[in-house]
């Protein structure tokens, strides 16, 4: 397996708790076309160089957000794409979406291009909650836009949301929920509302201007959103995500997985196994430097500790859990080692079970996931 990620910096507006690297001008769109352009034709070596192939399984735009673009902008990126890699037929094309963009025609153009599954930033079938995260769609667009896209012939949809937004009560929550899962979506993620630093909504609530997230609320409708989707068929596949059979992201197992990619666009970050490396997040730096041929990025080498804690944070926030054979094959016995007795603690605790040779986190414990995984790391 190995895939293909492009970073599209552009967004309309800023929504006040992400922290993603994207500007709110287009008037560096053309430019950062052409850079595209040049940094797949100096990467089309990556999956060689990395005993991978040529053959990607599956392409990911990002942002940002890439339904900005016009199908003219698409065509060129997917045209350079397809004179430096190649894919099969039933290889996974996603295409981040903001509701406020999608039209039939639209649609309909993506469609043309091969794109075959799109991730629909709905965030809240509420305008209340909308308006708290600043998001430039309404609760109207919400509800019709997978309808749109299911009219367009697309079957694989993926719809985000969000939950612990302040005012966000637990009956709205699950009747969001339940209205995306009854939709007509394959595929659901769901995120903690978080206050990141740096971003307008940190700034308002340290201002008192807005209320913060509730954690106990958080807490509540993330087991509510499992309960609910799990009852209406869906596999609780990763921490965050949920999916009807066969319906699971493939590229996001990939990373989770710890298959190559190769991230294109400012910010971007790439894998090879033996190397991970991360653009400049600087558009003007990352496009002068495209342009003439210079990649920017910084690049360091994957160690044994960096895999070991690549692995236990990957791999745990999946259900599948991790096997520790897989972890012996992959950087020796030492490391299984270690990790067992790492999870000595973990275990008694009730964070972690052991059973045969798979370590996961029981499903109660998988709202503080974090703080479990990061007991189980190896620090220097
Ligand atoms: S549309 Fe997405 S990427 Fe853009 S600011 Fe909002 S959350 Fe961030």
């Amino acid at each position: 397996m190995s895939g293909i990620y492009i970073h599209v910096p552009f967004c309309t507006t800023k929504c006040n708790y992400c922290n993603f690297f994207s500007v709110t001008s287009l008037s560096r769109k053309a430019s950062f076309i052409d850079a595209l352009e040049a940094e797949i034709r100096m990467n089309n070596g990556f999956f060689n160089q990395s005993n991978g192939s040529a053959r990607v399984d599956t392409i990911y735009l990002g942002g940002g957000t890439p339904s900005l673009l016009s199908p003219e902008d698409l065509n060129r990126i997917f045209d350079s794409l397809a004179a430096n890699f190649s894919w099969n037929s039933d290889a996974e094309i996603t295409i981040e979406a903001n509701p406020d963009d999608v039209t039939p025609a639209l649609l309909n153009s993506w469609r043309l291009l091969g794109v075959n599954r799109l991730s629909i930033g709905i965030q809240s079938f509420r305008d209340e909650t909308l308006r708290y995260l600043s998001r430039r769609h309404s609760a109207g667009k919400s509800l019709t836009v997978v309808q749109m896209a299911l009219d367009s012939g697309f079957s694989n949809l993926s719809g985000d949301l969000i939950y612990g937004v302040p005012g966000l009560q637990d009956e709205a929550w699950i009747e969001d929920v339940e209205r995306l899962a009854g939709s007509g979506v394959s595929h659901i993620s769901a995120y903690a509302l978080t206050v990141e630093p740096r971003t307008a909504l940190e700034f308002q609530i340290r201002k008192g201007r807005t209320g913060a997230p509730d954690e106990e609320a958080a807490f509540r409708q993330y087991y509510l959103l499992r309960e609910k989707l799990i009852s209406s068929g869906f596999d609780h596949y990763e921490i965050s995500n949920f999916a009807l059979s066969g319906c699971e992201s493939r590229h996001n197992k990939a990373y989770w997985n710890g298959e190559p990619y190769l991230g294109l666009g400012p910010s971007a970050h790439s894998y090879n196994g033996t190397m991970r490396r991360w653009n400049s997040s600087l558009l003007q730096g990352w496009t002068d430097h495209s342009l003439s041929g210079i990649p920017a990025y910084t690049e360091e080498s994957i160690t044994p500790e960096k895999r070991y804690n690549e692995m236990v944070l990957t791999h745990l926030r999946t259900s599948r859990g991790l096997n520790l054979r897989e972890v012996e094959k992959s950087l020796g016995i030492h490391w299984r080692q270690y990790l067992e007795k790492m999870c000595h603690v973990s275990v008694k605790q009730g964070d972690v079970v052991v059973e045969g040779e798979t370590v996961y986190i029981p499903p109660r414990k998988l709202f503080i996931s974090d703080s479990i995984i990061s007991d189980l790391m190896y620090v220097d």
